[in-house]
């Protein structure tokens, strides 16, 4: 047993079946066992891989696009550079060189890391090889023209569940039966019934982190730019999972020692980007996205120069950003700027 699961037995003891949320928050996120703060995550030895960790091209490509949303709003300078759980500072470190392109740009970012885990700070640290400040929170992040970036951020912060059964919604929990942590089932709130077992997916959490980005970008100016696994429209379906070694468990499995996260809802971020204020632009595909960044030259590009064996490396990277059965489909990418400007390219307006 982990120690992450001796602590949840013990609350779940005196205080009863644990809500979802509380649940991911501490294997994600408790100070000392969380996954986050004691696990390495990333890469072939870790438990996944992300995008910026595949090729340098994905976070050059966003670099670039963030580089032009940029001179779209007028050059505002300064402006704060703010990333949303930079993981190990992979991406910021690649959109900070490939901005060079657009002179200016990385001279006046005022670069903010929004991070809880100081294991991966050390890491942001070395990776962005400048002046950084860092927050638990993006509400401690000064006010003032933003561009924002969170790529596989949203899907890691903690969501509940709800269950149809019978005609009555129950939440989903975490309890103790036959000496094991299973989901089970607590009475609440009515709602309007579904038909049998439905699963439904509650983000307020990420929502309320979505709203102040809203309220930042209609301070303006801003654009943000956020990228995750996930669907396009809300519906219903229970898509919270746990990985190890890149491969699923069950949820209940090793608390603290696994990734946990659910697909993002972007029809629901949106949504609370837009009550904040912001104008949101409808969600696109990941390999639309990339191809329309220029994805292929710049492989091209690099392949020119490469060994046989490089060559074929920088093939697989392509496929799996951009291919329809890897990242290319099921990766989401939606934009939101301050109000009254123009839809920054590849984004059209709904
Ligand atoms: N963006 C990176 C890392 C993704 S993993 C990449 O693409 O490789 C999720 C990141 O979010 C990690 O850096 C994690 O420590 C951070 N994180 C998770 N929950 C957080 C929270 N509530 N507040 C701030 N950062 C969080």
């Amino acid at each position: 047993m982990t120690k992450l699961e001796g602590l949840i037995r013990e609350i779940i003891r005196c205080e009863g079946p644990m809500r979802l949320d509380r649940y991911m928050g501490l294997c994600l996120g408790h100070p000392e066992f969380g996954y986050y703060m004691t696990q390495e995550p990333f890469g072939e030895a870790g438990d996944f891989i992300t995008a910026p960790e595949i090729s340098q091209v994905f976070g050059e490509l966003i670099g670039i696009w963030l580089a032009s949303a940029w001179t779209m709003l007028g050059s505002p300078s300064p402006f704060r550079l703010v990333e949303l759980g930079p993981g190990r500072g992979t991406l910021m470190s690649d959109i900070l060189r490939a901005s060079r392109v657009v002179p200016g740009f990385a001279a006046v970012a005022d670069v903010h890391l929004v991070e809880t885990s100081p294991r991966l700070r050390e890491m942001q640290k070395t990776a962005v090889s400048r002046p950084v400040t860092w927050h638990t929170t993006i509400e401690t992040v000064p006010e003032g023209p933003l561009l924002l970036v969170a790529n596989e951020f949203f899907d890691a912060i903690p969501i509940r569940q709800f269950e149809c059964r019978g005609g009555h919604w129950f939440e989903r929990v975490i309890g103790i039966t036959d000496d094991r942590l299973q989901i089970g089932l607590a009475e609440s709130p009515a709602r309007p019934p579904m038909p049998g077992g439905a699963v439904i997916e509650i983000d307020e959490a990420r929502t309320a982190i979505a709203k102040v980005v809203g309220e930042r970008l209609r301070a303006g100016p801003g654009a943000a730019l956020v990228v995750d696994y996930g669907h396009l429209k809300s519906a219903p379906g229970d898509t919270l999972q746990a990985m190890r070694r890149h491969g699923f468990v069950a949820v209940t499995e090793a608390p603290g020692d696994c990734d946990m996260t659910s697909h993002v809802d972007f029809e629901s971020l949106g949504g609370a980007l837009a009550r904040g204020g912001a104008t949101v632009l409808p969600a696109i595909e990941q390999g639309d996205f990339l191809r329309a960044m220029g994805l292929e030259a710049r492989f091209a590009k690099l392949s020119h120069a490469a060994s046989p064996t490089v060559r074929q490396q920088l093939q697989r990277a392509e496929e799996r950003l951009a291919g329809a059965d890897q990242m290319g489909k099921l990766f989401k990418v939606l934009a939101a700027i301050a109000p009254g400007y123009p839809s920054p390219y590849p984004f059209e307006s709904s």
